[in-house]
């Protein structure tokens, strides 16, 4: 089949607009978001936006481009990304291969640096016609795959890239972006607080896992960032030189939690629960908390209920966190103790009540015990605070089916569709709400006027998209 390349008259000749970028960002996020191999893990993904926020809130200069996102990627591939309308991706290969915080903060930073220096945006400008359509083409045709029009070589050839992340690798920066990166990273790194010598060690670490071969795919990062010995001479310059490079900054806690959760999640539970073990026995004097929490997590992936219990309880006691907690009452469900897993989370979202795993976590087992009204109590407070957040939506609709009022469910199904950036499936699930009628008059008139806003959203997404020829 001969399939029509996309005709991107309208944004080759100039560079990307900021509503631009965005229009084809959110389109990617939403195709993203499906891959198996993004991480939808709350955990994680709370630790890396954290991390990325930090170095965000050192940003100087007149209005930089603030809202960006972070995500996590499963593939043990050392790889980081920035996509166009600020969506930054870190491969968890890339995470574990880091041996401190600063070290991961350096190349997240440097992933900031080609978004605020909009370097996607200019490469798009400075592409001849055939790269951008190439491009455009490609994109496309990973998105027609995932959506199961399996048709045309373009398709083939998109699968082969196995992944919406691999477009990535046809983005590939120049020398001089690169030091622009370098620069903008290095400066954010010192202002947030972490080692700039990080940049450094990181890069470092690259090079020799490339040369040794040890990691597979290293080049992944290596073939769009073109990193020389020097570059590497030159960060090393710019690190030494900074105030702050004399302090020593602290490894957050957080940062090794996530690294064992990575670790205690990837692979099947065996394999996992095996790394761990191997990993504890190496440990003869401190077992460090992250590592016994990563074995109990590992335990209770194998199903060893009893085992995460024992393993967690000398962590647990005195100060305990969050992450503990939620895994201690995942092991009691996991046992069937269904009321101890609940004083579990009930005493832990009242310790800890923004750790949104442990919010989900509890819901999820007041509905399973059939607490629905309970749920729907505790929600209303969590949304209050937590008032974009589209899981709180979808157990909200959960507990309103159970309690029998499908108005509300539809309504809530569509607040969690919106928020997840699908349009369409808010306006049908807003449809369905307003073709229910019901005998509530205030319920039905407000989701009518929503049902009005909602498609007035997704005419101007329309309208966007096709202007862009990506619809
Ligand atoms: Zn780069």
């Amino acid at each position: 089949m001969a399939q029509t390349l996309p005709d991107l008259g309208d944004i080759s000749d100039a560079t990307l607009s900021e509503t631009q970028e965005k229009t084809i960002g959110n389109k990617f996020m939403r195709e993203v978001r499906m891959d198996p191999a993004y991480v939808d893990d709350p955990q994680i993904a709370d630790y890396i936006n954290s991390l990325g926020q930090r170095l965000l809130g050192a940003l100087e200069g007149p209005s930089p481009r603030r809202d960006i996102d972070f995500f996590v990627v499963r593939e043990d591939t050392i790889n980081a990304f920035a996509m166009v309308g600020g969506h930054i991706g870190v491969n968890s290969g890339l995470i574990v291969l880091t041996q401190n915080e600063s070290e991961l903060a350096a190349v997240v930073a440097h992933e900031i640096g080609h978004i605020v220096q909009r370097h996607q945006a200019r490469m798009a400008a400075g592409m001849g016609r055939s790269q951008l359509t190439s491009l455009a083409a490609m994109a496309i045709a990973i998105l027609a795959a995932r959506a199961g029009n399996q048709s045309g070589q373009m398709t083939e050839a998109a699968i082969a890239g196995s992944s919406a992340m691999m477009m990535q690798n046809m983005l590939d920066y120049t020398r001089e972006h690169e030091r622009e990166a370098d620069r903008v990273g290095i400066a954010l790194l010192q202002r947030a607080g972490f080692d700039p010598q990080g940049a450094v060690t990181v890069f470092e670490r690259m090079l020799r896992a490339n040369r040794l071969n040890e990691y597979k795919g290293a080049p992944g990062y290596l073939r769009t960032h073109p990193l020389t010995t020097e570059r590497i001479a030159d960060m090393q310059g710019r690190a030494t030189g900074g105030v702050f490079s004399m302090i020593a900054a602290d490894t957050s806690f957080e940062y090794r939690l996530t690294k064992a959760r990575l670790r205690a999640t990837n692979g099947s539970p065996p394999e996992a629960l095996a790394a761990m073990k191997q990993l504890l026995a190496e440990r003869t004097v401190v077992r460090p908390r992250e590592e016994v929490y990563g074995l109990a997590v590992a335990q209770y992936r194998s199903r060893d209920y009893e085992g995460a219990l024992k393993t967690l309880a000398p962590i647990r006691e005195g100060v305990s966190h969050p992450a503990f907690e939620l895994i201690a009452g995942q092991s009691k469900a996991g046992e069937g103790k269904h009321a101890e897993a609940l004083a579990i989370y009930r005493a832990a979202v009242k310790t800890s009540p923004q750790y949104r795993a442990l919010a989900y976590a509890y819901l999820d087992e007041l509905l399973d015990s059939g607490l629905a009204s309970e749920a729907i109590a505790y929600l209303n407070e969590r949304l209050r605070s937590m008032a974009d957040d589209s899981r709180l939506y979808e157990l909200q609709a959960r507990a309103y089916e159970a309690s029998g009022k499908p108005l509300s469910q539809y309504r809530a199904q569509a607040e969690a569709a919106f928020r997840r950036g699908n349009l369409p499936a808010a306006v049908e699930q807003l449809e369905l709400a307003v073709k229910l009628r019901g005998n509530d008059y205030y319920e039905l008139s407000s989701a009518e006027s929503r049902l009005r806003e909602m498609r007035r959203l997704l005419e101007n997404e329309r309208a966007a998209e096709k202007a862009l020829k990506i619809s």
